[in-house]
């Protein structure tokens, strides 16, 4: 008797079966949930472009953290809303930031409860770009002293995890001899690694106020149309010390993502970011699509294309999803 043909279908016949021969699993283990945190009291808005997702002041973090916390979800990545902005953002590394205060706080509420801080300027910058301008240059050396000092803020706040998303060469030293030389070598760096330039990050800015108020972000963020500079900027952060890579946007980049997982061994994470969120949102809620199902697939397919890691609005739901 001759085999003709496979049989695939002899592996998928029932639902244990395909438990059984799953490749990739989800879990809320993978998930990290970004948080915008405005200065101020009371402050619950709704991000409009982003259904679910709410900025919210320290006074208002309590029933929040209390269901991210009853969920599972292990990490979350701060982005905070100053009321004041100047030239050289100087709220990114007060002392008493709107971060940092954020920080001190869940770590006194939620010991456990990981909190990776965001390390950039553009949220705190007038101008919205992510280091020091001047004659409308985005000027790299001097930014790096500035992303220094505001890592080594957010370390003495509390922060577990620095997250420095600028994309200023040389970014990831300066972080790591800033953060070594403050006492605070076990703080591990999660590098916004390969950060393209993307339209994908329409509705964060509106999240996170930080549209650049003039030119863009194309002088250091990376060119959609380029893959092997991926690899290039991935292996001088792990040069410079890396601990976590990120691939930011994840969705239409998933060949990117498989990428890094196939050359360093240093965990990989993929950022969801808030197009892809809102893009979900938006057809879901006029019924165009399956939620559920959209996002829990949309999440794997990041695990699987070698994300070890999500950052991910939709980690609450996903999380709820994943206990049913
Ligand atoms: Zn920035």
């Amino acid at each position: 008797m001759t085999n003709e043909f496979a049989r695939h279908r002899r592996l998928r016949q029932s639902a244990n079966m395909r438990a059984l021969v799953r490749e990739t699993v989800l879990s809320v283990n993978d998930f990290i949930y970004p948080l915008f945190i405005a200065e101020g009291e009371g402050v619950r808005n709704e991000v409009s472009s982003m259904p679910g997702v709410f900025q919210l002041s320290i006074d208002n973090l309590k029933e929040e953290f209390d269901e991210i916390v009853s969920l599972g979800i292990k990490a979350v990545i701060l982005f905070g809303l100053p009321v004041e902005k100047d030239d050289v953002g100087t709220g990114a590394y007060h002392n008493h930031g709107i971060v940092q205060e954020a920080t001190r706080y869940i770590k006194e509420q939620y010991p456990d409860l990981l909190v990776i801080a965001d390390t950039c300027l553009c949220e705190y910058t007038d101008h919205g770009h992510c280091g020091v301008v001047e004659d409308g240059n985005v000027l790299n050396d001097p930014s790096l002293e500035l992303l220094a000092k505001t890592a080594v803020s957010q370390a003495e706040a509390g922060a577990d995890i620095i997250a420095p998303s600028n994309m200023m060469d040389g970014f990831v030293t300066a972080i790591r001899q800033g953060l070594d030389a403050a006492g605070y070598t076990e703080i591990p760096i999660m590098s916004y690694a390969v950060k393209y330039s993307s339209a994908f990050y329409g509705p964060f800015r509106e999240a996170a106020d930080s549209t650049p108020q003039f030119g863009d972000r194309k002088t250091y963020q990376m060119d959609p149309a380029n893959r092997r500079e991926a690899m290039r900027e991935a292996e001088a952060d792990m040069e410079q010390g890396a601990d976590f890579l990120i691939v930011k946007p994840a969705l239409s980049y998933l060949d990117i993502i498989r990428d890094v997982r196939n050359e360093f061994d240093a965990p990989v994470v993929a950022y969801n970011v808030s197009g892809e969120y809102s893009m979900v949102k938006a057809a879901a809620l006029n019924g165009w699509v399956d939620e559920k199902a959209i996002v829990l697939e949309k999440l794997t397919s990041m695990k699987r294309a070698g994300a070890d890691l999500i950052m991910t609005y939709h980690a609450k739901d996903a999380a709820r999803w994943l206990s049913e």
